[in-house]
């Protein structure tokens, strides 16, 4: 087996449970280590601290699976992960309940299994292999979700960074059962029909949906009563159903995504929603200009946009960005009316993303008062020491 050897003064965090070995943190690696091998992580002393497979080529070069050395990493510990993934949702977040059956399964390093990302659509599931590692054991692992999850049908959809970096392909489509038409499922007792990523003529993004702003729906559904709002960057229109059927007077849904809309006119069309939801296509800086332009305000501004800071090295300029869409956004929200400002970006803290707002706010002479903090729900769940993992900051806020 590979042993990669760790420098001194870079263990503390690997040893408290941070799952990542970053590249500058390696002294030397013994082979044989080849892309996608199990290797072992060594204190510079030469104690185990853990053990993953090995991505040569990626800025974190060992994503840590197991920490006991007893441990083999084989299928049989892949399935009892998935096992327990599957049972924690069932047992502990109630998930699926008669609402809600579609959710995130498989949250990588939060379930033991970094590299891993799977979504569930009721009977169907997304995969999304990250690191190499998982790719080479993406049968077993498949072979592992059906039996423990009961799912029919999985899919396997791409995500051309990480495959560029690891080097591997993917076919996007049915991997495990038959093909489906849509990803159908439940969230909060609305029904969504999907067109799967790589559909023909089009389909969803990511997995298809985006299961980690559910609790803010429902925040924004319990705020939306007799407010007009703006739903930035919408995608299929989770938060315009959430702020129509939560008693807004009106609701204007804005995206770039001529599939989205279409199919957030549909959902709300057969949730009985759709006189409400007025949907704008374009992108949301210039949408947001003209609406100022023509003095418009709401009461309620979601604004949530796609990951603006893609590593640590972006960092400053999404500052910038996420300050100039604030900025915009506040000035669409009405005196003491809300802003719900998100950002999911994993490289940018939370305590930096609430310094971007308020700067954004100022500079539209306008001042943001904190009422809530939320984020990511318990199936995007996280170790405690990898504090990058809470990815999702969202800012329930008065805007005064
Ligand atoms: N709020 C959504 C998720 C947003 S994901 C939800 O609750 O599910 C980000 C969205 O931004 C995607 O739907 C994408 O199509 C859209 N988008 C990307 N760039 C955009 C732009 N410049 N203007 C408007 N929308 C954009």
């Amino acid at each position: 087996m590979g042993i990669v050897h760790l420098r001194p003064g870079h263990v503390q965090p690997v040893w408290t449970g941070h799952p990542w070995v970053f590249a500058q943190a390696i002294a030397k690696v013994d082979a044989p280590a080849s892309a996608g091998s199990v290797v072992d992580v060594l204190d510079p002393r030469g104690n185990f601290l853990g053990r993953g497979y090995y991505s040569p080529d990626s800025a974190i070069p060992v994503r840590i699976v197991t920490r006991d050395a007893s441990e083999p990493l084989d299928d049989a510990l892949l399935s009892r992960r998935v096992k327990a993934a599957v049972d924690l949702r069932r047992s502990v977040l109630s998930l699926p309940d008669a609402n809600t059956n579609g959710f995130r399964l498989i949250h990588a390093e939060g379930d033991g299994l970094p590299g891993l990302i799977v979504d569930a659509y009721g009977d169907a599931l997304a995969a999304q292999f990250l690191t190499v590692g998982m790719k080479r054991h993406s049968d077993a692992i498949l072979r592992a979700l059906a039996e423990h999850s009961g799912a029919t049908t999985i899919i396997e959809v791409a995500s051309p960074r990480h495959q560029k970096i690891e080097g591997f392909e993917v076919k996007e489509g049915p991997v495990l059962g038959p093909a489906v038409e849509h990803l159908i499922f439940r969230e909060r007792g609305f029904e969504w029909r999907i067109q799967p990523p790589g559909a023909p003529g089009g389909g969803g993004q990511k997995t298809g949906y985006y299961f980690d702003q559910r609790e803010t729906r429902a925040a924004v559904e319990q705020l939306a009563k007799g407010r007009r709002v703006l739903d930035l960057y919408s995608y299929v229109g989770g938060f315009s159903l959430a702020a129509a059927r939560g008693g807004a007077t009106e609701v204007t849904a804005v995206d770039s995504s001529q599939f989205a809309l279409d199919c957030a006119a549909k959902t709300a069309e057969s949730a009985g929603l759709a006189e409400k939801i007025r949907f704008l296509r374009g992108d949301a800086r210039k949408v947001m200009a003209q609406l100022a332009d023509e003095g418009r305000v709401f009461d309620l501004v979601v604004l949530d946009p796609p990951k603006l800071a893609m590593g640590a090295r972006d960092v400053d300029e999404a500052r910038g960005m996420y300050r100039k869409l604030n900025a915009l956004a506040c000035r669409l929200v009405a005196p003491g009316g809300l802003l719900v400002s998100c950002s999911c970006s994993q490289a940018m803290a939370g305590g930096d993303f609430l310094r971007v707002v308020a700067t954004g706010a100022r500079d539209v002479q306008r001042d943001v008062t904190v009422l809530r903090l939320l984020g990511q729900p318990p199936d995007h769940l996280v170790p405690a020491a990898f504090p990058e993992g809470r990815y999702l900051k969202v800012i329930v806020a008065r805007v005064g």
